[in-house]
């Protein structure tokens, strides 16, 4: 089933103010739909948008799920330093989350997730720009590329394929030698000596000021902020209802914005939506002593930071695990430690510790899709590592959905229909 063509006027609900929800709503009020968006938070201030990295990775192509990738994560599981994390018990509550997750990396499966991945990476800068030049806040995007960095020759070697790859489909990148990584990232260790720098990669100011900054100019334009929880969504006749702890209210149509909360509501729905919490961890420093001009990736540690304007930010990891579980104070101290060795000169005294869960599809490719089994109900979410990157890019393929302008061929990777 397809919801086709909502018309333009009609009241839309979204579910979730993360950077995807906002962008969302920024979107389709621009489109002429009359949208009121629910969360109990403020915008931004609840979920993985809130304290992210606020890398536009625009070239990251590939889904995490590579060929090979059991034995690279058996190889990870063992080392304590390495940035994945799984216990025995998380990893049998989500079997089949995993097993969907090793299937992409079949070479039929690992094509499809990486084209519909280079789709929207083609248009996450320019429609980020687009979007932030709109909401007057230009100044918060910076387009210098990304210096990923390799801890040895061997792995450095072994990237250069994927590179030549990413080449030939049309993103572009340079290998950098030494004394040019010496001027770029003056701050990092000098046992680093190999890196590449990725052309199609920015950064923004910090991540929670660009929800916000987007949530305003969506509500001067006429969106409407509730904040409140929703409960349940229930179909009724041509319009759907949603109930909240202060009652229920109906719109023609409703997008699931979630982030990892959308897998309850897909249930409820009666749509499959595989979906796991990966979780990540970081260390914001107000006065670090590092300043970098270009946000760095540490390609083979699972870390990448970034100059923010609320300090400098360090970290990453894919911890899968509940998004209700505790943070797990242990890798705080790994990253604070690993950060001293990337940085020798590094100040970490007053960091800010933030865990968030990436909400995350087996094949890290989003889903942005009409509902299979109901009626007026569309999927924006399961933006795994790069909500931000392609939050714009994903609101747009979500008004030509709701419009019926979409090309259905080329947004059939990003269909729900694809777990059936
Ligand atoms: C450590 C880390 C680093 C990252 N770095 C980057 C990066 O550099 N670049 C990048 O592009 N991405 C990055 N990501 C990923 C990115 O943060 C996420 O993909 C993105 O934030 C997802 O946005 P979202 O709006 O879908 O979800 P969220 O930001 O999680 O928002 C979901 C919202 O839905 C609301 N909600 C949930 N249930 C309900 C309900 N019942 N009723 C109403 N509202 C509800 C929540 O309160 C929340 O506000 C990173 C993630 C982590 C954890």
């Amino acid at each position: 089933m397809t919801s086709k063509g909502i018309p333009l006027g009609s009241s839309i609900a979204i579910i979730g103010a993360g950077i995807v929800g906002v962008a969302s709503a920024c979107a389709l009020m621009r489109q002429g739909y009359k949208v009121s968006i629910f969360d109990p938070s403020h915008p931004g201030e609840a979920g993985s948008s809130m304290a992210n990295a606020g890398h536009i990775g625009a070239s990251d192509i590939y889904p995490l799920s590579t060929p090979g990738i059991h034995w690279k994560a058996i190889k990870m599981l063992m080392d304590s330093n390495a940035p994945l994390k799984i216990s025995f018990k998380e990893f049998w509550l989500e079997l089949p989350w995993f097993w969907r997750f090793w299937r992409t990396s079949h070479a039929s499966n690992f094509e499809s997730a990486t084209k519909a991945l280079s789709y929207l990476c083609h248009n996450s800068i320019d429609d980020t720009r687009e979007l932030f030049e709109y909401c007057n806040m230009g100044d918060m995007l910076d387009h210098k590329g990304c210096m990923f960095i390799y801890d040895t020759e061997e792995s450095f070697n072994s990237s250069l394929k994927s590179w030549i790859d990413k080449k030939n489909r049309g993103f572009s990148s340079e290998v950098i030698d030494l004394d040019q990584l010496n001027i770029r990232a003056p701050y990092i260790s000098n046992k680093f000596k190999y890196a590449v720098l990725s052309h199609n990669w920015g950064q923004v100011s910090d991540p929670l000021e660009v929800v916000k900054s987007i949530a305003n100019v969506a509500e001067k334009g006429g969106v409407i902020f509730h904040q409140n929880r929703v409960n349940s969504i229930s179909k009724k006749n041509n319009s759907i209802d949603l109930a909240t702890d202060k009652g229920t209210d109906s719109f023609d149509a409703v997008i699931i914005a979630a982030g990892i909360g959308s897998v309850d509501f897909a249930k409820s729905c009666g749509d499959f939506l595989p979906m796991a919490s990966e979780r990540g961890y970081n260390l914001t420093i107000p006065s670090a002593n590092i300043k970098n001009e270009l946000p760095l990736v540490f390609a083979d540690r699972g870390v990448v930071t970034t100059s923010l304007s609320s300090g400098f930010r360090i970290g990453g990891w894919a911890e899968y695990s509940n998004s209700k579980n505790k943070a797990n104070q242990d890798h705080f101290k790994s990253i604070a430690r690993i950060s001293r060795e990337l940085f020798p000169e590094i100040n970490i005294d007053n960091a800010k510790y933030w865990m968030g869960s990436r909400p995350s599809t087996p094949d890290s490719v989003p889903v942005i899709s009409c509902s299979q089994k109901m009626d007026r109900i569309f999927y924006n979410c399961g933006h795994g590592h790069y909500g931000l990157t392609h939050a714009a890019t994903s609101a747009k393929i979500l008004c030509k959905l709701l419009d019926d302008s979409a090309d259905y061929t080329e947004h059939e990777g990003l269909s729900i229909n694809r777990f059936l």
